[in-house]
């Protein structure tokens, strides 16, 4: 894989993994007797401590680097070179011309009003159009 890292969605993360370290939590909880000193351990809330051990997966970047998750997942680079992050269109790519005879129409339009101006409208006091 190349250089281009973005964040990982949870699924992402085998189930493996995150047993893993709900495992070793649980294991902690049992040397430590409370899920406070299991968090402190690591940095981490107890309350969080207890929810990963229960198979809750942190989405902040901090408690998932703290807590043994994987924070960056490789991920593909667009045609553009760039990484996006939401899916579609490239934004960098150029965009879709539009067909002949809107362009012809836009010409025929744009000469038109070049002959007769279109009036202007100008909306005076009360609502009431003044038309020049
Ligand atoms: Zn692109």
């Amino acid at each position: 894989m190349g250089k281009n890292w973005r964040r990982g969605k949870s699924k992402n993360i085998g189930l493996t993994a995150c047993n893993a370290i709900a495992g070793r939590l649980k294991a902690d909880y049992l040397t430590f007797s409370t899920w406070d000193r299991v968090g402190k351990k690591y940095g981490v809330s107890g309350g969080l401590a207890y929810r990963v051990a229960n198979g809750y997966e942190p989405r902040g970047a901090k408690a998932r680097a703290a807590l043994g998750f994987p924070v960056l997942v490789p991920a593909p680079a667009c045609a553009c070179g760039e990484v996006h992050l939401r899916k579609g269109r490239c934004p960098n790519a150029p965009k879709p011309t539009p067909p002949a005879w809107v362009t012809a129409a836009a010409d025929l339009l744009a000469c038109r009003e070049r002959v007769a101006p279109a009036p202007v409208r100008v909306y005076g006091r009360g609502g009431k159009a003044v038309t020049w």
